[in-house]
């Protein structure tokens, strides 16, 4: 089934449920040799995440997932290898975080507003780094705003819900520059999640392969087997090397838990390649 690889991954740096340590036991486990622990605008987690594969005898690249805009819509690009320490990442990471802050402040007053308990929402997650809409839906359950985090998001703050506040994340094609800069290769996520017609994920994986970006995630947890086919040939179009990433979050949902992913299709280019080992007698 799996090739052992899963290059899309979080953990409680951003709105993963388990630490970098526990997340690296659970791949272990999962028969997964070579990951990249990709947490939303921020590498904090990376450090921690290479100490504990050394010690479990796994391959780490250090990843992120960045979030940018295109057409009004937020699209996530995730950047593999890069130096977490290169300006041009402290930068990104730096721009993420007062747009997140500000914008948890402005989601707060929104449900506040749809009689929400936004502001106790908001103090509940004073302590977080990285403040996310996960961590919102969490909250919201708590207090009881909803029965659960997935219920949350229909309720409150999915698309055209009353806490749904429209992101104006730095351009996709600076988020390229950004990655690339950083050293990493950039990677289109989860190419048929967003809210966009064919021809328009057409023009997107386009500007994105024109912008620099190398790869397309065309294997992605949840993905079904025409759609898979439809990332293979977005892939396939735009020359784009394919990456495999389960986006687990939380392993108690089964169609995200890793190593269970489906494998590469032949036709595409693995983006690991250009971390094999170069073979003997190459240059
Ligand atoms: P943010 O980057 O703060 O807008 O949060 C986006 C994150 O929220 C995504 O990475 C998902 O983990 C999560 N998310 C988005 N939509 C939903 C949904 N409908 N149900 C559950 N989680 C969601
Ligand atoms: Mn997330
Ligand atoms: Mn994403
Ligand atoms: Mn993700």
């Amino acid at each position: 089934m799996s090739d052992g690889i899963d290059l899309h991954l979080h953990s409680d740096h951003s709105d993963g449920v388990l630490d970098p340590e526990s997340l690296v036991a659970l791949l272990a486990q999962s028969g997964v040799h070579t990951f990249a622990l990709t947490d939303h605008d921020t590498t904090a987690g990376l450090d921690r995440a290479a100490t504990a594969a050394l010690a479990a005898g796994l391959r780490a690249i250090a990843g992120i997932e960045l979030s940018a805009s295109w057409l009004g819509r937020t699209i996530h690009v995730v950047g593999l290898g890069v130096d977490p320490g290169a300006a041009a990442m402290q930068a990104a990471v730096a721009t993420r975080h007062a747009m997140r802050r500000a914008r948890a402040a402005n989601i707060a007053l929104r449900l506040d507003r749809a009689g929400a308990p936004g502001s106790a929402a908001l103090a509940w997650l004073a302590g977080v780094a990285v403040p996310t809409r996960t961590h919102f839906a969490r909250a919201l359950a708590e207090l009881g705003a909803a029965r659960d985090a997935a219920a949350a998001f229909d309720r409150w703050l999915g698309h055209g819900k009353p806490g749904h506040v429209p992101s104006e994340w730095p351009a996709l094609e600076a988020t390229v520059a950004e990655i690339r800069a950083a050293g990493g290769t950039a990677v289109l996520a989860h190419p048929l999640r967003y809210r966009l017609s064919a021809g328009q994920r057409r023009t997107l994986v386009k500007t994105f392969a024109a912008a620099g970006g190398e790869a397309l995630e065309v294997v992605t947890g949840g993905l079904a087997p025409h759609q898979l086919e439809t990332a293979t040939g977005l892939a396939l179009r735009a020359g784009l090397a394919g990456s495999v990433g389960s986006d687990c979050h939380d392993p108690a949902l089964p169609w995200h838990r890793p190593g269970r992913l489906a494998k590469l299709p032949e036709a595409v280019v693995p983006v690991w390649d250009r971390w094999a080992p170069a073979p003997a007698g190459a240059r």
